[in-house]
């Protein structure tokens, strides 16, 4: 069926791209009637084995993003959705069936009803969905506002209590942007938000030195946010990990910047000399030669990890080593546990987020460590089913895997943030 056949012709090819778009929506359908028909099954079990119905289908929605090869995170919402859709809203079911709704699509219409009871829910599927044809040529943007004046007509209390709700879950998160640059967004209630904007858009309308409006909006962000002017170093430390001849030479391997990512060696060697200049940057071994203690062997005989080994994994693995989770660690957790006598060393620490340590405690999930064929620090995972999944250390700067003949730095420092 996926077989591509080159002779065909340009019509033909446009038929096939759309039949493969219908083939993933019933895909997603099928995903979502699999996802509920597991949970009930697990129940079941875990009923019949009398495990309290407070613990059942624990780490459940985990497997299921696991198994879509998505983060664990995303797995309470791929679970939830699916239960709506089969459960609450056949309408929406059979327009993602039929491919008239992408999974994406469904997904917001869930979304947007999630605040309803049962019996909205089902008058909000039936109302948009039920007459398929109407949804045919809405874009992603038209669908949601559909939903939500619906949502709004059948329960103008429940939208108006979500939202309020919704104020709790404001946060600040910060991901990588191509160019060594990056993107800090504020999740806001609507006032403040506004407000934030209004105020940078003031202090570029009151500005005359030349810079654009875009510069001086992004300066004025970062001056009243650190408290020092645009260029001062940073109050907080962070780390970089690169390679000797990065640091002192002129290598190119790039180096890592912990929460960020790799960033070529010469802006490295910029951050490190604006920080030079505060006296503010510590430096220590992160590889060495076996044969001259490298901390890789640091050992301690306390149950819990000391905090230059903590340090040590947590550089190592970045982000949480749950396959496709790309949280930020929050535990250093025993692979095999110390009360099956798991050693307290880096080989027998993982690097987790909350959710997938609290998660690889259910039942049923056995971590095991190993170092593959290049010497790369890797995690088998198995779920309650069986399913496999492996998990390896990013590689560090310069090299493919860990090359433990060469010496790696762990460069602590305050970064001045007109060094690169
Ligand atoms: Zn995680």
């Amino acid at each position: 069926m996926f077989e591509l056949d080159a002779g065909l012709d340009e019509s033909a090819l446009v038929a096939a791209i759309s039949e493969w778009e219908t083939v993933k929506a019933r895909a997603a359908a099928a995903q979502a009637r699999a996802s509920v028909l597991l949970a009930a099954k697990r129940r079941a079990a875990e009923e019949a084995r009398g495990v309290p119905a407070a613990r059942r289908g624990r780490g459940l929605a985990a497997e299921i993003a696991l198994a879509r090869r998505d983060a664990p995170s995303r797995g309470g919402r791929h679970l939830g959705f699916a239960r709506a859709l089969v459960g609450e809203m056949p309408h929406t079911l059979a327009a993602l069936e039929s491919g008239v709704l992408s999974e994406w699509r469904a997904t917001l219409i869930v979304r947007e009803s999630a605040c309803l009871d049962v019996e909205d829910r089902r008058a909000l599927d039936g109302e948009l969905c039920a007459d398929a044809a109407r949804l045919v040529g809405k874009g992603d943007a038209r669908i949601a506002a559909d939903a939500k004046a619906i949502a709004y007509r059948l329960d103008p209390h429940a939208v108006v209590e979500r939202a309020a709700r919704a104020q709790a879950d404001r946060t600040v998160t910060v991901r990588p942007a191509p160019d060594c640059m990056t993107y800090v967004t504020a999740l806001l209630p609507v006032g403040q938000g506004v407000s934030v904007y209004a105020a940078l858009k003031h202090a570029a309308d009151t500005n005359s030195d030349g810079r654009s409006r875009g510069q001086v909006m992004a300066d004025t962000l970062v001056a009243r946010v650190t408290g020092r002017a645009p260029g001062a170093a940073a109050p907080v430390a962070v780390n970089l990990v690169l390679t000797d001849d990065s640091l002192f030479g002129d290598g190119d391997a790039p180096a890592r910047l912990a929460g960020y990512g790799p960033i070529p060696a010469g802006v490295a060697r910029a951050l490190i000399a604006a920080a030079g200049t505060e006296g503010a940057a510590t430096l220590r071994r992160l590889y060495a030669h076996p044969a001259s203690g490298a901390l890789v062997a640091m050992e301690s005989r306390a149950r819990c990890f000391p905090a230059g080994l903590a340090h040590f994994i947590t550089t190592r693995d970045d982000t949480c080593r749950t396959p496709y989770c790309d949280a930020p660690i929050r535990h250093i957790d025993h692979i095999q546990p110390a009360a099956q006598r798991g050693t307290t060393c880096a080989d027998n620490g993982d690097g987790l987020c909350e959710a997938c340590n609290y998660t690889k405690e259910a039942p049923g999930w056995t971590h095991t460590a190993q170092h593959d064929e290049n010497g790369v620090h890797t995690i088998e995972l198995s779920t309650p089913t069986g399913a496999r999944h492996r998990s390896k250390a990013p590689p560090l700067p310069g090299s493919p895997h860990i090359d433990i003949s060469r010496t790696e730095w762990l460069l602590s420092t305050h970064l001045g943030n007109n060094a690169a």
